[in-house]
């Protein structure tokens, strides 16, 4: 595995190599979800490009960019064992030099969920990613389900600006109680694990009502809502039943059409994130790429 520590050295590998290449973008502090897109891209491609870098234009003020955990060491070797070929691992001085004032903005997809709590978060995502792609050039681009709503965006920032990549979206890696895998949970103290699997436990919950034909939003929101406040650790952020290629909230669930459900919530120190389709059927990988983002 060779690490790419400039701009340059990523360009001139990139002119040498030829056949399909997989890309996955990461901010490190690596966890087996992260392996899992690796692991795809690994079967599906010729060379793998991995990056690692906690982008600063994604996190609002206030947020954990200097506490974002980090152990790079670890997490190279975690990418050589899985087969990847090359990792980039730029600066952000590299990415946003001195003058930098370029920008990528999704606009209606960017605009709830996420970027109603976290301003600017998308933007930061999407002019990221846009960079990557251009340096990279993969053929396809590894997303994970987890970020439900990043995928929307980038689905829609592919289409729209005609980057010639293919967006693979993966399922969501869980712990065995349903905890959706993530480089923050290592913020939780231990009363805080046990609390955060609330938000699958208020998902599966829906799901579950769902299932017997409900298709009142307000109804299933409220049963999420109520299991959520109920957590004394745990301060919901939003509990939303959405379209899943537009991500407008729904009042009416019309049968046989999927929604997005997604949960956040602060469990202590960190925000946590969840979110699977309705009907729960559907969370696989070929549904989820098939229904999630621009159709
Ligand atoms: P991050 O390092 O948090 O930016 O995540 C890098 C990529 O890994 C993103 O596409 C995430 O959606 C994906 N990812 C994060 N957590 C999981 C998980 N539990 N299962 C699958 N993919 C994940």
């Amino acid at each position: 595995m060779q690490v790419l520590e400039t701009i340059d050295a990523l360009r001139t590998v990139r002119q040498l190599i030829g056949g399909k290449i997989g890309l996955v973008p990461t901010m490190g502090y690596l966890h087996a979800g992260h392996m899992s897109l690796v692991d795809f891209a690994r079967q599906e491609n010729d060379s793998v490009i991995a990056t690692i870098f906690v982008n600063p234009t994604q996190f609002a003020h206030g947020e954990d960019l200097a506490s974002y955990p980090r152990d790079l060491p670890r997490d190279l070797g975690l990418l050589e064992s899985a087969g990847v070929d090359y990792v980039f691992i730029p600066t952000s001085e590299m990415m946003y030099p001195q003058g930098y004032q370029t920008y990528v903005n999704v606009e209606d997809v960017s605009q709830g969920l996420e970027g109603a709590q976290r301003d600017g978060h998308f933007r930061g995502v999407a002019t990221v990613v846009s960079k990557l792609f251009n340096l990279t050039q993969p053929d396809i681009a590894y997303f994970g389900q987890k970020d439900a709503q990043q995928v929307v965006v980038i689905r829609h920032l592919t289409r729209d600006l005609n980057f010639p990549v293919e967006i693979a979206v993966c399922p969501i890696l869980r712990e065995e109680d349903g905890l959706a895998m993530s480089s923050r949970n290592v913020y939780l103290s231990p009363v805080e694990r046990e609390s955060a699997t609330v938000l699958y436990n208020a998902m599966q919950a829906i799901g579950q009502v769902y299932g017997t034909g409900e298709r009142n939003a307000k109804l299933l929101r409220a049963i999420g809502e109520d299991m959520i406040d109920a957590d004394p650790l745990a301060q919901r952020n939003y509990v939303s039943l959405a379209d899943p290629a537009t991500l407008d909230e729904l009042d009416i669930l019309i049968e046989n059409r999927p929604v997005l459900l997604s949960v956040a919530a602060k469990v202590g120190r960190p925000r946590l994130l969840d979110n699977c389709l309705l009907p729960l059927s559907l969370n696989n990988r070929d549904d989820v790429s098939q229904i999630l983002g621009v159709r």
